[in-house]
């Protein structure tokens, strides 16, 4: 049985191909993180070699629990690790350059795995998390692997962004979106299937922005929250810092960004999630902020600047992040970022806040 939950015609669909024996050789699953690209792909791999020919995947026969466990022979995976990366520059650099891109070497491997029959099962799945991030001779590689693959192989690519990949790799792939679910929707799953409190359950969908795989995390482990309420709050205080406590910041967030580079763009998501809500309150639409829980914050930013301000700065969030990928030096991307925010005081005792800082007249 399927448990990927909220992406009903896509598993119908998968469900379909498995039975009828009339699945692709490889497919690319699309989406946001934590939208359950993974799950969906490792289900899949499940159906293919699922000894239950009554219900495929039945999770429970000797290979679909091999695959759940990651034992299965015949499931290969490249998966990158950017977590502790050292911090030293001379050693760093080629373990980053290892851990944050997906290199030929790897792809060769997994092509030279593929050569050979299924050791255990019916179908070789050649599972490739995080394919966006292969190097551009990696990406060609793989077009190769693609053309021509082997029978009883099935590649599984699973990406963030479609634009990283080549036009070529999209094209030969079956295409799956695993899209995020609809924030009422997950809300009732958590309560009723999850056993969420009513609140809770509405905070997470709405923080979550429906993306499965972190609000089931987040129910289990509140140092997630935790780490995203340090991240809002650090949002919340940007705005009225000096521009020598935003250097700081960003020195702060550099060095994040060697060590944990998913930490580091995890903080810009937030700071981006945080300006589309400025802008969403700013719009009157503040029915539909993500961060629920701070909408006095929200409201209270959104009077002190003006809607260019904040659709401006929400173009500066998405070119850092363009920048960041295509290796602009980070330290750069971060100083801009602090010193292009607008600026707006702390709110006096009284209620009635300052008017804006203009930019290039602030302090120190
Ligand atoms: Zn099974």
């Amino acid at each position: 049985m399927w448990r990927t939950i909220g992406q009903k015609s896509t598993v119908e669909r998968l469900s379909k191909s498995v039975a009828d024996s009339n699945t692709h050789h490889s497919y690319l699953f699309l989406g946001e993180p934590h939208t359950g690209k993974q799950t969906l792909a490792i289900e899949l791999a499940c159906a293919l070699n699922c000894e239950n020919i009554e219900e495929m995947p039945c999770r429970s026969c000797r290979s679909c629990t091999r695959i759940l466990d990651g034992k299965h022979a015949d499931l290969h995976r490249i998966t990158l690790d950017e977590s502790g990366v050292p911090e030293d520059v001379e050693v760093g650099e080629e373990v980053r350059r290892q851990r944050t891109r997906i290199l030929t070497e790897q792809i060769e491997d997994l092509q030279r795995a593929s050569m050979l029959p299924p050791y255990e099962g019916r179908f070789k799945v050649m599972l490739i998390e995080n394919a966006d991030r292969m190097t551009d001779a990696a990406a060609n590689r793989i077009l190769k692997v693609l053309e021509e693959p082997p029978p009883q192989v099935v590649w599984m690519l699973l990406a963030e962004n479609e634009e990283r990949l080549l036009q070529t790799v999209v094209s030969r792939c079956q295409r799956i979106d695993v899209h995020p679910m609809p924030p009422a929707q997950l809300e009732r799953h958590l309560v009723d299937v999850c056993g969420a409190a009513p609140e809770q359950a509405r905070l997470l969908s709405r923080i979550s922005r429906g993306r499965v795989g972190w609000a089931l995390q987040a129910l289990e482990d509140e140092s997630i929250i935790e780490q995203r309420i340090s991240r809002v709050e650090g949002a919340i205080q940007l705005l009225s810092m000096t521009y020598a406590a935003r250097f700081d910041f960003s020195r702060e967030i550099d060095a994040l960004y060697r060590r944990d580079r998913a930490a580091a763009t995890d903080t810009l998501d937030q700071w981006t999630i945080w300006w589309r809500d400025l802008m969403l309150v700013k719009t009157g639409c503040a029915e539909s902020v993500v961060n629920i829980d701070y909408v006095n914050d929200i409201t209270e930013q959104a009077q002190r600047l003006s809607l260019e301000q904040i659709r401006d700065y929400i173009g500066k969030l998405s070119e850092a992040r363009r920048d960041l990928d295509i290796n602009v030096i980070p330290r750069l991307v971060f100083d801009s970022l602090v010193y292009t925010m607008p600026r707006i005081t702390r709110p006096l005792a009284s209620g009635i806040g300052l008017p804006v800082v203009p930019r290039n007249k602030g302090e120190t």
